[in-house]
């Protein structure tokens, strides 16, 4: 049935098909393989987004101009280094790291990939970083992609300090899959969700893992 095929978002993706979409649509440069392999040759978790994802949050910072952004979760900076490659001269992206050698790293990674003038790694809980970095909102997009458990208080954030019309996006909205799961965790997901559906004009797209998608 057209109505079940439709809901299965990954049905027709290969390897294969995969593979030969990212090398047509979204293929790396030097400094984008080098931030995009980082993790696996520093010994960090290799949770950085997918090659298509981080094309698609370029694109993304495009489609609305945005100038200023802010990341809640930099690793070693792949989806920094998609960010700030988008931004406009005079563009400005802070991203936020709990680890203070995952900050080293991207840091690193940002400066070989040409955009260490127009990015700030803060290193810190995000939730104080966010609360220090309310005195330069407006901002144009906010890009989640941290600590689960933090998504609903960063949303509510998000919609106090973007324009209207600015741009919400959160990485992992299924929750690796644990979304209506009977956990305290993942009820605080699903009330991201909810406070996204009802405060911005919203999607979660079906990515593998999920990516909410919501306008101010
Ligand atoms: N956006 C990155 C991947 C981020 S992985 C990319 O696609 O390239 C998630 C990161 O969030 C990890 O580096 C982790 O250390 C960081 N993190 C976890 N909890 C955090 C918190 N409370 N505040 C800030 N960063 C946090
Ligand atoms: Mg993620």
């Amino acid at each position: 049935m057209a109505d079940q095929d439709s809901r299965s978002g990954a049905r027709y993706a290969t390897p294969e098909i995969l593979g030969f979409v990212e090398r047509v649509h979204a293929a790396h440069d030097a400094g984008l393989q080098r931030a995009f392999d980082a993790p696996a040759r520093e010994a960090m978790p290799a949770i950085q987004l997918a090659v298509s994802e981080g094309k698609l949050l370029s694109l993304l910072i495009r489609l609305v101009a945005a100038r200023k952004v802010v990341e809640v979760g930099t690793l070693a900076g792949y989806s920094a280094l998609r960010i700030a490659r988008a931004l406009p001269p005079g563009g400005k992206l802070w991203t936020l790291e709990l680890e203070r050698s995952h900050a080293r790293v991207a840091e690193e990674n940002l400066a070989v990939g040409g955009v260490a003038d127009r990015v700030q790694v803060l290193v810190g809980p995000a939730r104080d970083s966010l609360s220090g970095l309310a005195r330069e909102a407006p901002f144009d997009v906010v890009f989640l992609d941290a600590d689960k458990g933090g998504y609903a208080d960063y949303a509510r954030w998000a919609h106090a300090n973007l324009r209207p019309g600015g741009l919400l996006i959160a990485d992992n909205s299924y929750f690796f899959g644990q979304l209506m799961a009977e956990k305290a965790d993942a009820a605080r997901m699903r009330d991201f969700h909810e406070f996204v559906g009802r405060s911005f004009d919203s999607v979660c797209v079906p990515t593998p893992d999920g990516l909410v998608l919501g306008i101010r």
